[in-house]
């Protein structure tokens, strides 16, 4: 059985490497994998292909930049070429980007079967472009991968118990992916702080693209850095960008993005995580650390239920409140909430029995 498998972020990368070393694992199937460009530096690319030995992609097709509806489009019409010229069974695609989205369209409209890592998760924000191509790649899926009990209930509750499809809850790849690398950890060559830093991302389109947001944000981080402890930020191409361009004052530690060996030393270490990431909200409690997440919603509800992970929004105050109150806090999986590090194996046996059933 052919399955063709589209990525193209840096998130993809990491899921990748779990589930393809699992697919790969399975001897009836083969993968076909299909690099979209959408991430292409080599340290938001090329670093995680090294360093966590995913099979180089079979297509490079080197499309990113531009307006989301003119990327979508340019990978929807080279997508499609591939799947004509490949002729997979099966399409796999990952989480919520734009293309996740082209590959999903492009396979459903030449009658390939999707499946869906990530499927069911919800913002209930249709601001964000993500949220938009999770929700259609939901619709045109006919195999269901949910991380998470409340993945599997929003699909319910959407009415996708009664279509012919297959809902599956294998867990979450993010976790295998935690796992099976923590031993892995390596530091990154240039990071000052050692010890007791407070560890950031930031580059959400919601954070990014709005100056007074971004400002708001700034301050906090410039805030935090002199009052709390020293912030450390793997900063974002985009973020950087927008910084940039903005003339914004960021007094924090920046580095470039990290590999995820780095991330993972540094995840282990921080004394808190402060991001608007959706993986890197997990990853803060695969480490055992308190989240503050910079945004007004999240997919991941469970962490915020079980008292992991705080929303914080964009304001300034709370933002610092949030952060001061959560350093050093250490959390605990107790109710094993994403599956215990065995979701890309389920999926690869899923897929594996799929092609056995189908012939
Ligand atoms: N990550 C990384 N290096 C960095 C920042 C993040 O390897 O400098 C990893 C992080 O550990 C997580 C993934 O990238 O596994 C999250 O990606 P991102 O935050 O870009 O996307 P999102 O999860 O928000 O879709």
């Amino acid at each position: 059985m052919k399955i063709l498998t589209i990525i193209g972020a840096r998130p993809q990368f990491i899921k990748a490497s779990v589930v393809s070393r699992a697919i790969g694992q399975c001897s009836q199937l083969n993968e076909v994998i299909v690099h979209t460009g959408q991430h292409f530096d080599a340290n938001m690319s090329d670093v995680f292909f090294e360093q966590l030995e995913i099979p180089r992609p079979n297509y490079q097709l080197s499309i990113s930049g531009g307006s989301h509806g003119s990327m979508t489009g340019r990978m929807l019409i080279e997508i499609e070429k591939v799947i004509e010229k490949e002729r997979p069974d099966r399409l796999l695609v990952y989480g919520d980007t734009n293309s996740t989205l082209a590959g999903a369209l492009a396979a459903a409209k030449l009658h390939v079967p999707v499946a869906h890592i990530e499927a069911g998760l919800r913002s209930f924000n249709m601001l964000m472009p993500e949220e938009i191509n999770r929700i259609l790649t939901d619709q045109v899926s006919d195999v269901l991968y949910c991380p998470t009990q409340t993945a599997t209930e929003n699909l319910r509750r959407e009415g996708f118990d009664s279509k012919p499809v297959e809902i599956l809850q294998v867990g979450d790849v993010m976790q295998d992916s935690a796992l099976l690398f923590s031993q892995l950890a390596v530091p990154p060559a240039d990071v000052k702080s050692k010890e007791g830093f407070i560890l950031a991302t930031l580059h959400r389109a919601e954070n990014t693209d709005d100056p007074a947001r971004l400002a708001s944000i700034v301050n906090a981080l410039n805030d935090i850095h002199t009052t709390v402890a020293p912030v450390l930020l793997p900063l974002h191409p985009r973020t950087r960008g927008v910084i940039s361009k903005l003339g914004i004052e960021l007094k924090v530690n920046t580095i470039d993005p990290v590999g995820y060996l780095e991330m993972i030393w540094l995840l282990q270490r921080c004394a808190v995580v402060l991001t608007d990431s959706g993986g890197v909200q997990k990853e803060a409690f695969f480490f055992g650390k308190a989240c503050v997440t910079m945004r007004d919603q999240t997919e991941w509800v469970e962490l915020i239920s079980c008292g992991a992970n705080i929303l914080v929004g964009a304001d300034t105050d709370s933002i610092v409140e949030g952060v001061r109150n959560n350093y050093g806090r250490l959390v605990n999986d107790t109710d094993n909430l994403y599956g215990g590090g065995q979701a890309s194996h389920r999926i690869a046996q899923h897929l594996s029995k799929y092609s056995v059933a189908v012939g």
